[in-house]
């Protein structure tokens, strides 16, 4: 069966958590399949509201959740996640592919000693070690999960790296390096033996039930944080875009079915070009109505218009079949809103209704349907549903 992807056309936040959620029961098994515990997915279920950065958003589900190689896993973050399902009473059936790299404590000394080194130029990186992590991975210097659950192996690996990633935060860096190995070690081999139960290798086993099982791929972050096709350098250090799910899960060449998500208007988190920004009261609001604060970083997400080029970029190059357009209900009470194009500005009449119980396409107000259907037409694709509110019920199927 073709697999279904769900993909972010921005940067990232667009609300790919609850659609996740909203779609999970329609299939067997999930996969995440990229970055790490800088991706921060936020899951509404009744009153509770759960934030997971690694687990994928469908655990909730008691379905079959995995991990595939492309994710670098923080055992510590990843031990959290599985304790927090746990405790819920949730049934937690979770496979991390062997393959998948480890984020170690000297992957962090250095990402914040490279930003402390940087001024003015910095990236914007939280200083968690992802990047080092796929740059140990690119060069062959990363230790996997299949090292982690063997503690001699480890200790080999560990030593290997553990003097030259001190020299370069010393000497290069000039800054403190103040881990000790034979702590680290311990700590690691710990976590080593409590994940290897989960260990699954997910590419095999996603290539043996896709014949008879319902796959929804999730990316992490958005289109223009790709390393390649986004807005490097500020960007993530490998790749966001839909295409990638296929080598980042260990997939042959096949169809998918796109899903692109895209929020109302535009977010940003950290440094970067941000076109049709907004540093006026409507991009307050926006920030504010929307609760526009990173998942994992808490920092405050820039806020600003839709930008057609670029998501028509992003929606050719990830191949989307249809779109959820998420976060609607955020733009009510604007008296105009504007879309930018190549030539300018496109205005449209707001709408002062609250629009988060509208639970039909034809009860929203007359200007957020032309809003919808603007963008519907100039992004080629149907948008199937429209969110507005962070709950699975406050949601519109316009099938
Ligand atoms: P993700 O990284 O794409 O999964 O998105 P995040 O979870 O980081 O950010 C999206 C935020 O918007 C979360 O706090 C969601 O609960 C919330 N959210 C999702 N859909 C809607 C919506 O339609 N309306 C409103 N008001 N909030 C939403
Ligand atoms: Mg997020």
């Amino acid at each position: 069966m073709k697999p279904t992807l769900i993909t972010g056309l921005q940067w990232g936040d667009e609300g790919k958590g609850k659609v996740i959620d909203l779609l999970a029961d329609k299939f067997d098994v999930t996969i995440r399949f990229n970055g790490g515990n800088n991706a921060g997915h936020t899951v509404k279920v009744g009153d509770t509201t759960l934030h997971f950065k690694l687990m994928p958003s469908a655990a909730l589900h008691g379905k079959k959740v995995l991990i595939a190689q492309a994710v670098v896993i923080n055992p510590k973050v990843m031990l959290q996640e599985i304790d927090q399902i746990k405790q819920l009473g949730v049934k937690l059936d979770l496979g991390i592919d062997p393959r998948c790299h480890v984020v170690l404590p000297y992957h962090q000394a250095l990402d914040g000693a490279s930003e402390a080194s940087k001024g003015k130029a910095k990236t914007g990186s939280l200083g968690l070690g992802i990047g080092f992590s796929f740059e140990d991975r690119t060069n062959r210097a990363g230790i996997r999960m299949e090292e982690l659950v063997q503690p001699t192996v480890l200790r080999e690996k560990l030593k290997a790296n553990w003097d030259l990633k001190k020299r370069r935060v010393v000497n290069a860096y000039q800054q403190q390096f103040p881990l000790q190995f034979e702590k680290v070690y311990q700590e690691y081999v710990a976590y080593g033996r409590k994940l290897k139960p989960y260990l699954l290798s997910v590419a095999e086993y996603t290539l043996d039930h896709l014949p008879k099982k319902r796959f929804l791929l999730e990316t992490a972050q958005g289109f223009s944080l790709d390393f390649v096709f986004g807005t490097y350098p500020y960007t993530v250090a490998y790749h966001t875009l839909a295409s990638s799910a296929l080598p980042d899960i260990g997939l042959p060449p096949m169809a998918l079915n796109v899903v692109g998500i895209v929020k109302a208007y535009t977010t940003r988190v950290g440094n970067g070009p941000f076109p049709t920004e907004l540093k006026t009261k409507i991009g307050d609001y926006l920030q504010e109505k929307g609760h526009e604060f990173g998942t994992v970083s808490g920092r405050r997400r820039r806020c600003g218009w839709l930008d057609l080029p670029i998501l028509q970029h992003a929606g050719r190059l990830s191949g989307i079949n249809s779109i959820i357009l998420t976060k609607l209900d955020v733009l009510s009470g604007l008296k105009t809103l504007k879309i930018k194009t190549a030539k300018g500005y496109v205005n449209f009449p707001g709408w002062q209704e609250d629009i988060s119980t509208v639970k039909r396409w034809d009860k929203l107000p007359v200007n957020c349907r032309r809003y919808v259907l603007y963008l519907e037409k100039q992004l080629y694709v149907p948008i199937k549903y429209v969110s507005v509110g962070p709950d699975r019920r406050q949601t519109i199927s316009r099938k």
